[in-house]
């Protein structure tokens, strides 16, 4: 599993990208990048752990001695890649730039530390700093089989989550209570980490990234539920879907339906060849049309893998055409202000179209108040 998730063969791809991209070395530091090259999931901390990754030389990885067993134990060590351990009182920012020579341009990982990228900046005064991130971007985009199985298990164990939610909404629980019990969920069915809890009923449901509060479910109520973790793969899983209790408004139901085909809409645009914004547009225009224009303020998606977020992301304006492998959210929502309704799912562009990875119902789904 591991082996085909993070193969050995990919370093070779990032030394490759690298040199295409002109830069003499690609600094990365714990985070996403890192993993997607390693499989080592390093914990950030202050003391420098980073891959250096020349491409016309081999790659080493330094870390602080103490971190050196975790590293070796890691993916990572099975890789080959050479282990360069630094002791406490020797300077790993020195000892990169001994290494280097005097590169002109390097890609710093998009989340290395801001403390990091100065010291760096400090030990190589002549190197231009770069985003790794252009470069991580045009590789991570395109999931290979291995990661879109990772996500397909996500999307799974997200989906059991969401079937338990009906049994959890009840008037007078609180969405921090409700919450608890979801995040109990997330890990029960197979996570690794709970990411995010969005409980928001009433007119928290109108926005968007509210999170949870103390406010007590209620009767007519409608509660926008906004789940994700991380798995053991190291994959994300992302998933909305928006619940009554008892009888919903009466505005609220017309709008529901309108919001359910606009997102069915989307994910039926999605094909090798469209356009992330075609994908955006085709959730926006039915919405438009019904004139609920205005309460769709948001894009209608973004790329999930690693990251929660990540490209490509399915907004107007992003024109570079879809390929098989890239992994995204569908998620329009609508939100006129007393309440608000959202529906996502995780869709992955194949050769014959989009493939929903969440396939729980969509239909509002109604509990006993
Ligand atoms: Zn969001
Ligand atoms: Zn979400
Ligand atoms: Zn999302």
């Amino acid at each position: 599993m591991t082996k085909d998730l993070y193969p050995a063969e990919r370093i070779t791809r990032v030394r490759e990208a690298t040199a295409a991209a002109g830069l003499d070395a690609l600094l990365l530091t714990p985070g996403p990048d890192l993993r997607y090259v390693t499989g080592y999931d390093a914990i950030q901390l202050e003391r420098l752990t980073c891959l250096v990754v020349p491409p016309g030389e081999e790659p080493f990885l330094v870390v602080p001695r103490l971190e050196l067993p975790a590293a070796q134990a890691s993916p990572a060590g099975a890789l080959g890649v050479e282990l360069v351990p630094w002791d406490e009182t020797d300077d790993p920012y020195a000892l990169v730039a001994g290494r280097l020579g005097r590169p002109a341009q390097v890609g710093v990982a998009d989340r290395m530390w801001a403390m990091m990228s100065l010291r760096f900046r400090a030990a190589m005064p002549n190197a231009e700093q770069l985003a790794a991130g252009t470069v991580m971007r045009e590789l991570r985009m395109r999931k290979s089989a291995a990661e879109v199985e990772a996500l397909r298990e996500a999307g799974a164990a997200i989906d059991r989550v969401h079937a338990i939610v009906p049994g959890l909404l009840r008037a007078g629980r609180t969405e921090n209570e409700v919450a608890r019990d979801i995040s109990e969920a997330i890990v029960a069915e197979g996570h690794h980490t709970v990411d995010f809890v969005i409980v928001a009923s009433g007119p928290n449901a109108a926005s968007p990234h509210h999170e949870v509060s103390d406010r007590a479910l209620r009767a007519g109520d409608v509660v926008v539920v906004d789940v994700g973790g991380t798995m053991p793969s190291g994959y994300c899983s992302d998933c909305t879907r928006t619940y009554a209790i008892g009888e919903p408004p009466a505005d609220f139901a017309v709008y529901y339906e309108v919001l359910r085909q606009a997102q069915e809409a989307s994910c039926a645009r999605v094909a090798p060849g469209v356009t992330p914004e075609s994908v955006d547009a085709a959730a926006r225009e039915p919405i438009n049309e019904a004139g609920y224009g205005e309460w769709f303020f948001h894009r209608t998606g973004h790329g999930i893998g690693l990251e929660t977020h990540e490209h490509p992301y399915i907004v107007s304006g992003n024109t570079e055409p879809l390929e098989p492998g890239m992994a995204f959210s569908v998620e329009p929502g609508i939100y006129p202000g007393a309440h608000g309704a959202r529906i996502e799912d995780i869709v992955v562009c194949t050769a014959g179209g989009g493939e929903r990875l969440n396939n729980v119902d969509r239909s509002l789904i109604v509990v006993d108040a």
